[in-house]
């Protein structure tokens, strides 16, 4: 797995599995025991991939969670890849709010400077409610002091934004709540993905107890688009995404380009019935992350 940014770079494998593993929504690490590679291990495969990279490529750590990794280990990892890759462009990985909350203001720096300078952040969603009913692990309130260290410190890092994560009926205030998390932060891009019941994650069994109520498509382009809407900062919005409901990209400053995706949005929502709404995003198709 690795985010759609870093279709180019070379992807290494650092771990397996998830610290955590414990967000309702998600499938992807369970039966997986948390495990990462040896140096040894780690510096084969950077090895191996040599002669088809260049020098400077960027390179992306596989894995839920890297950075929960020690910051020494994390080291070992960025000296390998400096043999190997002298001038590599940066080095990014997958990071849980509490990853970055175990690490001190010194080993963050640290990191950045050596060039693990940006990281991907499942930060979900900025309503508080939303991220308890989805047993996320952080709170909004976490999200916003971590990201603080994070601008204080340098790193460029890409957040996550799940549409429909609060199901039925919460779309709107979770547009709010998040876009005034994130318009409280500086992250470098805004990434977001629809919520998909996939049968293997536990929200699928709440779903079937009645402890959740899928948001419909359309309320998920709502939401899409009051969080646009919401959403001041400058920042790149990159919504391209297989289980977006609808996809954009553009720079949050330019007024013009926000224009017409609202506009976009607009025309969408009042020419097409719920049905067709449903038909266009084809979810049900949609059988693994
Ligand atoms: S969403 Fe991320 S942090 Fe949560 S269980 Fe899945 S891999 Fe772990």
């Amino acid at each position: 797995m690795r985010p759609p940014q870093e279709a180019r770079s070379l992807l290494l494998p650092a771990t397996q599995g998830c610290t955590y593993n414990k967000c309702n929504f998600c499938y992807i690490s369970r039966g997986y025991t948390f495990m990462s590679m040896r140096p040894d291990e780690f510096e084969a495969q950077a090895a191996a991939y040599k002669p088809y990279f260049p020098s400077t490529t960027r390179v992306y750590l596989t894995g839920s969670n890297p950075f929960a990794l020690s910051t020494r280990k994390l080291k070992e990892y960025i000296a390998i890849l400096r043999k190997y890759y002298p001038d590599f462009g940066r080095v990014s990985l997958q990071a849980r709010i509490d990853d970055i909350a175990r690490k001190t203001d010194e080993e963050l720096r640290e990191l950045k400077e050596l060039g693990l300078s940006h990281l991907y952040i499942g930060t979900e969603n900025g309503d508080e409610e939303v991220l308890k009913l989805m047993n996320k692990g952080h709170t909004a309130s976490d999200t916003v002091t971590q990201l603080r260290r994070l601008d204080e410190t340098g790193y460029g890092y890409t957040c996550f934004y799940v549409l429909g994560l609060g199901g039925k009926g919460n779309g709107i205030r979770s547009a709010l709540n998040t876009a005034a998390m994130f318009n409280s932060v500086n992250p470098e891009r805004i990434t977001t993905t629809g919520m998909t019941l996939f049968e293997a994650s536990p929200v699928a069994d709440m779903a079937r107890k009645g402890e959740f109520v899928e948001a419909s498509e359309r309320e998920k382009i709502e939401e899409l688009r009051a969080f646009l809407n919401a959403l001041k900062i400058d920042v790149f919005y990159d919504g391209v995404h297989y289980l977006n409901p609808l996809n954009y990209r553009f720079r949050n400053s330019d007024a013009s380009a926000k224009t017409r995706v609202l506009t976009d949005i607009d025309d969408i929502l009042a020419s097409h019935t719920d049905a067709e709404l449903e038909l266009m995003v084809n979810r049900r198709q949609m059988t693994s992350l």
